[in-house]
């Protein structure tokens, strides 16, 4: 049986509130009918379309391993020009239509369908992709897998280089932890991740991907057993000047889903100072996990 063609192709963006480089990946089979995995940015249209036509495909589906701009927005333009539906995950959908709400996107001739739950499969020309519930990231994160050939999918569940956002009301880290073990445990041979590179040392990447969240939070509650520390102590105490200004917002949301998980393992004394207008946790050295 003919394995599926799979293209990546990375799209970038101008919009300085997105992230650069984003991957979009093209599943053709026999230049026939083609599925998409992430659609990219608004900007990122034609360069899929001009895939699309390369391989003298047609679409037939856009799946969407979560609803962030810089994954979704490009499959709103692309699905009214090919008319072809959008698949995600149904947590994903309510999210994915406001986002388009919110950038005036018209979705009344776009079809979505909140279809793609854990266990059920995409099937195209007797190739199958098993849909991973892969919460974290997002709520609704999806990973596909094609047990036969070892692929994955992983969108912004396994990236190669830095770090994935895992920060509240979107993430959650303990979920993100679970889902990076459901993904090891499946043992793929190739990850094609949401940013970056391909890579066919999946297992290596997401042990040290695990390993190095664990650490983190071994670091946090190392420095709240010391002394109470504000959230924004925390932060500094972490990345003391690594993170440039602009993305220090990034490096609190990730020490605050840290707190989120430590709060729900061990007991954590909060104190609030209503003078200072401040919030301060510690953890007594002698606390084990509740
Ligand atoms: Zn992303």
């Amino acid at each position: 049986m003919e394995q599926w063609s799979i293209d990546r192709i990375p799209v970038s963006t101008n919009d300085h509130l997105l992230e650069h480089e984003a991957n979009a990946y093209l599943l053709t089979h026999n230049c026939e009918d083609a599925l998409l995995i992430d659609a990219g940015y608004a900007d990122s249209t034609q360069t899929i379309l001009q895939q699309i036509e390369r391989r003298r495909a047609k679409l037939h589906g856009i799946y969407l391993t979560h609803y962030h701009p810089d994954h979704s927005l490009g499959a709103a333009y692309l699905a009214r020009l090919t008319n072809c539906p959008i698949y995600c995950h149904p947590l994903e959908y309510r999210p994915l239509l406001e986002l388009y709400a919110s950038r005036s996107i018209e979705i009344k001739n776009i079809h979505i369908m909140p279809s793609l739950v854990n266990g059920s499969t995409v099937t195209h020309y007797n190739q199958s992709l098993d849909v991973i519930h892969t919460p974290g990231h997002t709520h609704g994160h999806i990973a596909l897998h094609d047990k036969t050939s070892g692929i994955m999918f992983t969108g912004d569940t396994v990236i190669p280089q830095g770090t994935v956002w895992i920060g509240p009301p979107d993430g959650h880290l303990r979920d993100y932890l679970q889902s990076l073990d459901q993904l090891i445990a499946r043992k793929p041979s190739t990850v094609y991740p949401g940013h970056g590179v391909v890579t066919d040392q999946p297992d290596a990447l997401m042990t040290a991907m695990k390993a190095r969240r664990l650490m983190r939070e071994h670091q946090i509650i190392t420095l709240l057993q010391s002394s109470p520390k504000t959230l924004e102590q925390l932060t500094q105490e972490i990345y003391k000047e690594s993170v440039p200004t602009e993305m220090s917002w990034v490096a609190l949301k990730t020490v605050q889903g840290h707190l989120q998980k430590i709060r729900e393992d061990m007991i954590i004394s909060v104190t609030v100072d209503p003078v200072a207008n401040q919030i301060s946790y510690y953890i007594e050295s002698t606390t084990s996990v509740k």
